[in-house]
């Protein structure tokens, strides 16, 4: 069998790129319908939910986004609008909380789950459910799924060994391969979770930014407190999902390349950051020589929290040698630049 593990050759720095546009509207009536259908049976929450994402200024998001970008040095990102934010229902177990697909360039939102956020509390977990939950989980969901949107994202065709000619998506780190004519139903995704890693870490740290620069008031008319939202984070993380497990392991292979390299944990992580922008794929080859082969192979294919806890504890990351970290210094940018 021919590896599907390949890559989509990158056309320009950052931005979204190469996506049709009959593939965009085909795909934008789909999420379309779906949300018509959810405001149909559910009209109140619907209200409600749009009502919170009016609060949001969109225009900070941009500008915050923008600026991350830059420092990636990706001049224009791909932005969503507010319009392009739909409310659907608990999907199959494939559906996400929220998602942003790249096909549509339209965010969902799970509606249901948002509604359970709202309370009053039926429910014993988490520890709470009101509003402030709820205005919470969906600035939180938003700063994910733009962070997707924003990253460097291109669609295009790959020849595999085999001599077929499938679609691809690159997002991010990751890449979607479409194995069949109908990219909804038949892909593979390489470096998924660690894709949703990093993506979890620029989300948190933006929706804090956000707070700080932008006061976000609520439907009762109370404005959401920095430490509220610090609240709703710290009960996320003791649920501890996938992606709960995937930050937790982008900070682990970080501090541990940072102490490699002899530079601040903070550094490899922006160089990550920075590659997710510009679309830079991840060094497979690098990730082999440095924690060995099956490693990359299995990080590409990890699918949950799982398969990630066994990776981190079944290899040790030993000494690297020296032309190999000189490898990850010019694949980071720190050589030849003056490390601050
Ligand atoms: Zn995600």
């Amino acid at each position: 069998m021919s590896s599907p593990e390949r890559s989509l050759e990158q056309k320009s720095a950052g931005g979204r790129n190469g996506f049709p546009k009959e593939v965009e509207a085909e795909a934008l009536a789909i999420v379309q319908h779906t949300a018509n259908e959810y405001e149909q049976k559910n009209p109140e929450n619907t209200a409600w939910v749009r009502g919170v994402i009016r609060r949001i200024d969109f225009r900070e998001f941009q500008l915050m986004y923008g600026e991350l970008a830059q420092k990636a040095g990706v001049k224009n990102i791909n932005v969503v609008q507010p319009r392009d934010i739909y409310i659907r229902d608990t999907e199959g177990d494939d559906g996400g909380d929220a998602d942003y697909d790249p096909m549509s360039n339209a965010m969902t939102m799970d509606g249901d789950l948002i509604a359970k956020a709202r309370g009053p509390a039926p429910f014993e977990e988490p520890k709470f459910r009101n509003e402030i939950f709820a205005v919470s989980l969906i600035l939180h969901q938003i700063a994910h799924e733009y962070t997707h949107a924003t990253g460097y994202i291109g669609y295009g065709k790959i020849d595999l060994d085999d001599g077929r000619n499938i679609d691809a998506v690159r997002m991010g780190l990751s890449q979607a391969l479409f194995r069949t004519e109908d990219p909804g139903n038949d892909y593979y995704v390489m470096f998924d979770l660690f894709n949703e890693g990093v993506t979890e870490h620029i989300a948190m740290m933006m929706s804090r930014e956000y707070l700080r620069r932008s006061p976000l008031s609520m439907p009762n008319g109370d404005t959401l407190e920095s430490a509220q939202f610090e609240e709703f984070l710290a009960l996320q993380n003791d649920e501890k999902d996938d992606y709960g497990a995937a930050v937790e392991f982008f900070g682990k292979i970080s501090a541990y390349l940072a102490k490699e390299c002899e530079v601040p944990q903070d550094l490899v992580e922006k160089a990550f950051i920075r590659a997710y922008y510009r679309g830079e794929e991840l060094p497979v080859v690098l990730l082999d020589e440095t924690v060995g082969k099956e490693f990359s192979k299995m990080l590409m294919r990890a699918k949950d929290s799982e398969d990630f806890n066994d990776l981190v504890e079944s290899y040790i990351l030993p000494r690297a040698s020296n032309s190999l970290i000189d490898q990850w210094k010019r694949f980071f940018g720190f050589l030849g630049r003056r490390i601050k």
